[in-house]
């Protein structure tokens, strides 16, 4: 394997670092080579435009990879993956890909994809200080546990409790979605996207839909903005 000038005394300190990335260099052009022998056009094509239909907001969990676990190529999903799947009302970098995606993209669906097993899920409902950020952002799961806590106190078995936990953010990510101006401004001028939530299991890889709101669903007054 050809070596990059420079990085050879680097390579002797940290032989297996450089392995396992080079690992992914490697990879990466086999792929490639793959898919031109496959199709000739293949990059030519997708250099061209991405028009993906769905936005996919989903855990950064290394075992939940989108395209992968949905059977699409590249240039079908517009993703967005942060710790347990939030959709956090002052996080810019989400809201900046939900712009993106729904003024821009067009896309007719966005999809929020928990999983059951989660880390980030499990270590919001311990009392564990994670120190600054971390306990920031499970605070937003924990308002979740607080707004279902007399479902999920009245599961006594711990995973039971902690799935339907998973499934109860799912379903409150995609409301959140639905409070955004952007989301009702698409909603009230070209009825899309429909929002869904879905739930990824670890132990089957089976997705399984737990809720859904159709464009143009009525959701609390309170949310609701007038002059869209
Ligand atoms: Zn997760």
């Amino acid at each position: 394997m050809p070596v990059m000038e420079g990085a050879e005394s680097f390579q002797i300190q940290k032989k297996d670092t450089m392995k396992s990335y080079e690992k992914l260099l490697l990879e990466n052009k086999a792929w490639a080579g793959e898919k031109v022998h496959d199709d000739p056009d293949y990059f030519n094509r997708l250099a061209q435009v991405q028009t993906p239909e769905f936005l996919w907001i989903g855990c950064s969990d290394s075992r939940v990879p989108a395209n992968e676990i949905t059977g699409t190529q590249p240039g079908e999903i517009f993703v967005h993956r942060n710790v347990a799947n939030m959709v956090v009302n002052t996080d810019v970098n989400l809201l900046a890909v939900l712009d993106y995606a729904v003024v821009h993209l067009k896309v007719k669906h966005v999809i929020v994809c928990g999983h059951y097993g989660c880390g980030g899920i499990k270590a919001a409902t311990t009392n564990t200080d994670f120190k600054l950020v971390l306990n920031m952002w499970l605070r937003n799961i924990k308002d979740v546990y607080r707004l279902h806590r007399e479902e999920l106190d009245g599961i006594k078995e711990e995973e039971a409790r902690m799935n339907r936990l998973v499934e109860l953010n799912v379903k409150e990510q995609v409301a959140n979605l639905a409070k955004t101006s952007i989301i009702q401004r698409a909603w009230k001028n070209e009825n899309r996207p429909d929002l869904h939530g879905w739930v990824y299991g670890l132990k089957d890889g089976i997705i399984k839909p737990v809720f859904e709101m159709k464009a143009g669903t009525k959701i609390d007054s309170l949310y609701s903005y007038d002059g869209l």
